[in-house]
């Protein structure tokens, strides 16, 4: 059975959260990295780093859902108010990048690259 990264924390706090509501829905989950998440908080959430939640690749379609009802249930998109929203997962390690590197030669600090949020009623992208 094939492990994978389901998403990456901010901090070990939130990915013991999200541990909890996966295993709710009876979906096996461990946290990698938590430790280093706490020691080098500004580390966290980029390239990898950061607490690093991880489940069974046969889950992955359930803990997608699982999550993005959880945003459902919290977030309202800014521009048309719609419930209808989902969390952008993964795939965004190449706008990560870009955001290092514009940190880097703009000396800025990246603390947090956070997960985006689109709202599938007007296609807006906010955090
Ligand atoms: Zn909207």
């Amino acid at each position: 059975m094939k492990t994978i990264r389901l998403m990456t924390c901010e901090s070990a706090v939130e990915a013991n959260i999200i541990k909890g509501r996966l295993k709710n829905e009876g979906i096996e989950c461990f946290i990698a990295n938590e430790n280093f998440s706490n020691l080098m908080p500004n580390y966290n959430n980029i390239m990898g780093s950061g607490a690093q939640i991880l489940i069974r690749e046969n889950d992955l379609e359930l803990a997608r859902q699982t999550l993005e009802m959880e945003a459902k249930k919290q977030l309202v998109c800014p521009q048309c108010q719609s419930q209808n929203v989902k969390i952008s997962l993964g795939n965004n390690k190449i706008r990560k990048l870009v955001i290092i590197f514009i940190s880097l030669i703009t000396a800025t600090p990246f603390n947090n690259i956070n997960v985006n949020y689109i709202c599938k009623d007007c296609q807006s992208v906010f955090k």
